[in-house]
């Protein structure tokens, strides 16, 4: 089934002709949460202190490229990935999509989340739906529901249509939440730990169903997580990150496997092993020194 998804949707300039979209970069950008003075403070003499969180980073994400970041709890990734989804903003540096500064969220990114934020008074089919006229407002209802169709079909939830959420088991919630982000057609696809709170066996499942989804719609994808099999088997390339405060970029690795990839041919690739070892290495000395801070 193809649609056309252009009539609804003002053109943006830096889009015209067939410029790759959907490229992010990241200038000096750092993010510093200010400190807070309440009641508790002045009964201490205390205030906090401003927080810088992230610090000087660098990245450029071309069109279609999947991107994972990894790195320590409480480092700042979901910061990082905030700030490009326009539901946060820098301190300072620029951030900006195919040359434009990023200055809140837009339907050229869908994010899915964690704990996957559906409304629970909604069916599946009207979750879906909901974000896709809120998108495409002028779009005759028909062809809505079609992309929602289409978009239930791509995640396998067929026979789930007229459930609600509280029906659903975790990994049911999250193809919602999958279909209800790719469903308003964005140019980059956004992930916080996604698979977060699933179980081990649905989790191997949904990786393998993104990896699949992925190589049919090819977006700009960047994805945190706290898995490295995870990353190694979706990601082209993976930013490791520094433990906080002011957290940098440690690295960016670039993940050669070719596409389409399964589990095994990931694990059978020759350069598997010695990248996942740079990553268990990174993680382990990051996360030991947050450790030692915390006891220190
Ligand atoms: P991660 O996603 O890597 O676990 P976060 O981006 O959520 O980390 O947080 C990074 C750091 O910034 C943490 O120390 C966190 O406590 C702090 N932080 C996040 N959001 C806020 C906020 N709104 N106000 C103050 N500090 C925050
Ligand atoms: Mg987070």
């Amino acid at each position: 089934m193809s649609l056309s998804l252009d009539q609804d949707r003002p053109v943006p300039s830096s889009k015209a002709g067939d410029q790759p979209s959907g490229e992010v970069s990241l200038r000096h950008v750092s993010k510093v949460f200010p400190g807070r003075t309440g009641w508790l403070d002045k009964m201490t003499g205390r205030s906090s202190k401003d927080f810088l969180a992230i610090d000087d980073i660098n990245i450029d994400i071309e069109h279609n490229t999947f991107v994972s970041i990894i790195g320590p709890s409480g480092c700042g990734k979901s910061t990082l990935l905030n700030i490009i989804a326009g539901l946060s903003y820098a301190s300072s540096g620029s951030v900006t999509m195919d040359g434009q500064p990023i200055e809140g969220p837009g339907p050229d990114r869908g994010m899915v989340f964690q704990n996957y934020a559906l409304m629970p008074w909604m069916t599946v089919v009207d979750n879906i739906l909901f974000a896709v006229q809120t998108v495409f407002p002028k779009m005759p209802l028909a062809q809505q529901e079609l992309i929602v169709q289409e978009h239930i079909q791509l995640v396998g939830l067929e026979g789930a249509e007229r459930k609600h959420p509280h029906e659903l088991s975790g990994g049911m919630r999250q193809r919602v939440g999958i279909a209800r982000a790719l469903a308003i057609d964005p140019q980059i696809l956004l992930m916080d730990e996604p698979f977060g709170a699933l179980d081990a066996l649905t989790r191997g499942f949904l990786q393998e169903e993104i990896e699949r989804i992925w190589e049919r719609k090819r977006k700009t994808a960047i994805m945190i997580t706290h898995s490295i099999d995870e990353a190694l088997l979706l990601s082209d390339k993976i930013i490791l990150m520094t433990r906080g405060p002011a957290a940098r970029i440690d690295e960016v690795l670039e993940v050669p496997f070719e596409r389409p990839r399964s589990r095994d041919s990931v694990e059978a690739h020759p350069a598997y092993r010695e990248l996942k070892h740079e990553m268990e290495q990174h993680l382990y000395r990051e996360t030991r020194a947050v450790e030692a801070s915390r006891l220190g």
